[in-house]
């Protein structure tokens, strides 16, 4: 049995469009460690996502296998991978997807409502996520009435309540600027050291990447990079070409 919280062998993914093939994932290699925290880079349509989808069960491999804490997602059925995933993964999206007309609290409870938790023990855990992601004063107010970044912290309440051991975050500060996309990376990394869940995060933020502990670069489909942030070249020659395409006042946040 792998030691690994996520260990994927020579995975595949081809796209077939019915016209041509596309050879979205080519003999990836990953294995991550519990608690450890990931930043996935690369170009767009490098199989970023893709990625995401494969090793989380959403999507199925064209060759290749992958365990989740222990277990071949090849030997589950499709309810077993959707049972998985609810009980041991959490996913943040770019766009927040919260419900508009549900309040922040009733949108953090639901998983548990879906879970069959009691409505009183759901209120409960649901405020006490909502503390945790410093908005319990907002817990009455409906998406719209919060900020980019306030939306996205309820989303991370909603993904969180249920305690997954692995969290799946694409492109998590696409939408939000610099002091919202700072809040929730600062977030994120306060939650991973306190609760040991290990969190996988696309991005395509620099910045966000220098916050990731360790790196995997993508291209083409491949794995080209794996290593820890503060020794990734790739990393450094990203920031500094972001600086030299920067020649007025933003080069000073983006390196700061
Ligand atoms: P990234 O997230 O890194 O931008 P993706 O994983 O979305 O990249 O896409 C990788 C490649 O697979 C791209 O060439 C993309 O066009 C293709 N692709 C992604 N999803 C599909 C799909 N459902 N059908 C066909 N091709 C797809
Ligand atoms: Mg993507």
């Amino acid at each position: 049995m792998s030691d690994f919280i996520i260990d994927a062998q020579n995975i595949h993914k081809t796209y077939d469009t019915g016209k041509v093939q596309v050879k979205a994932l080519r003999g990836i290699e990953l294995k991550v460690n519990k608690g450890d925290m990931v930043g996935i880079m690369g170009p767009s349509g490098c199989g970023k996502t893709t990625m995401l989808n494969c090793l989380s069960g959403l999507d199925d491999l064209t060759e290749g296998q992958v365990n989740i804490e222990g277990r071949p997602l090849d030997t589950l059925t499709n309810d077993q991978k959707t049972e998985l995933r609810a009980q041991r993964m959490g996913f943040i999206f770019q766009f927040f997807n919260l419900l508009p007309v549900l309040t922040a609290v009733e949108n953090v409870e639901l998983p548990l409502l879906v879970g069959g938790v009691k409505p009183a023990q759901a209120r409960i855990q649901a405020m006490e996520m909502l503390e945790t992601v410093g908005l319990a004063e907002h817990a009455d107010h409906k998406p719209a009435e919060l900020s980019g970044g306030q939306q996205q912290r309820v989303t991370i309440a909603r993904c969180l309540v249920n305690k997954p051991a692995i969290i799946w975050a694409d492109e998590p500060t696409g939408n939000l600027d610099t002091k919202n996309s700072d809040e929730v990376i600062d977030l994120l990394v306060e939650l991973n050291r306190k609760n040991a869940q290990t969190f996988i995060v696309v991005t395509h933020d620099p910045k966000v990447g220098e916050r990731m502990g360790r790196i995997v670069w993508m291209e083409s489909g491949k794995i080209l990079d794996d290593g820890l942030s503060d020794k990734s070249d790739r990393l450094k020659e990203n920031i500094e070409t972001i600086v030299k395409e920067n020649h007025d006042g933003a080069v000073d946040e983006i390196i700061s």
